[in-house]
């Protein structure tokens, strides 16, 4: 199978928070989307990795994503050594996407950078004949060139590049971010508090959806970063 668009996170409900709607619309669109984790979250203050994991998929189900692989890189401290590039590279070749999402490139959690950083890097070892992997038969993959990454924005405010508009699916988007059950407000979990858990948080995220949506002209919008400046076939497809 292969994808038109992967969604790479450092953690499971990165994406569903900052790049939900826009998913939900390329999946309407009759485009295929999969996700990537590339951490269990193992670090995670509430909850554990199995509830985790099936947070995650349910999270997935909800948004109608063809797929969802899990790597297991270590949360916390993952980095760009050769061993771990080459999980991303090969998941890359595996479905052969023409777009891929990846974390913020600056945020407040300190793993979303340097996933950003570490998908860049694959994506562009994922072309090089010479950077080798194999699929899950032991056949060597052919490269893959990737069409664009898009970084979401994620809690630090960063200026965007690319605003989509998702105002048919931000009720779809806030269904699917509440599958994480351990990790939003909960008024049913007991476990110590974080930035995401307070009821406010889902407040703040409509608001600032809606703040990016009225900046062209629509209810609810979601924004991304590009390391080069986007080319468009006609100038009325913008908005
Ligand atoms: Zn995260």
């Amino acid at each position: 199978m292969t994808l038109d668009i992967l969604a790479i996170s450092a953690h499971p409900d990165d994406v569903e928070a900052a790049a939900g709607g826009t998913i939900l619309h390329h999946i309407a669109l009759g485009k295929k989307v999969g996700l990537m984790d590339l951490t269990k979250a193992e670090l995670s203050t509430r909850g554990n990795v199995p509830q985790r994991s099936a947070e995650a998929f349910e999270a997935a189900k909800v948004l109608g994503t063809h797929t969802r692989v899990q790597l297991d890189l270590p949360d916390g401290f993952f980095k760009a050594d050769p061993e771990s590039l080459l999980k991303i590279v090969t998941v890359i070749r595996q479905f052969q996407p023409e777009i891929i999402l990846a974390n913020a490139t600056d945020d407040r959690h300190p793993d979303h950078q340097r996933a950003a950083d570490m998908v860049v890097q694959a994506t562009f070892l994922a072309n090089l004949v010479k950077v080798v992997s194999y699929d899950d038969q032991g056949k060597v993959q052919p490269v893959w060139r990737t069409r664009a990454v898009y970084h979401y924005v994620q809690d630090r405010t960063l200026q965007p590049d690319l605003l989509v508009d998702i105002t048919s699916y931000i009720d779809r988007k806030f269904e699917a971010i509440k599958a994480y059950k351990s990790q939003f407000y909960n008024p049913d979990c007991f476990d110590p508090e974080t930035p995401i858990s307070c009821p406010s948080y889902f407040e703040a995220l409509r608001g600032r959806n809606a703040m990016l949506g009225r900046q062209i002209g629509v209810d609810y919008a979601e924004a991304f970063t590009v390391a080069r400046a986007p080319g468009v076939r006609n100038l009325l497809d913008l908005l």
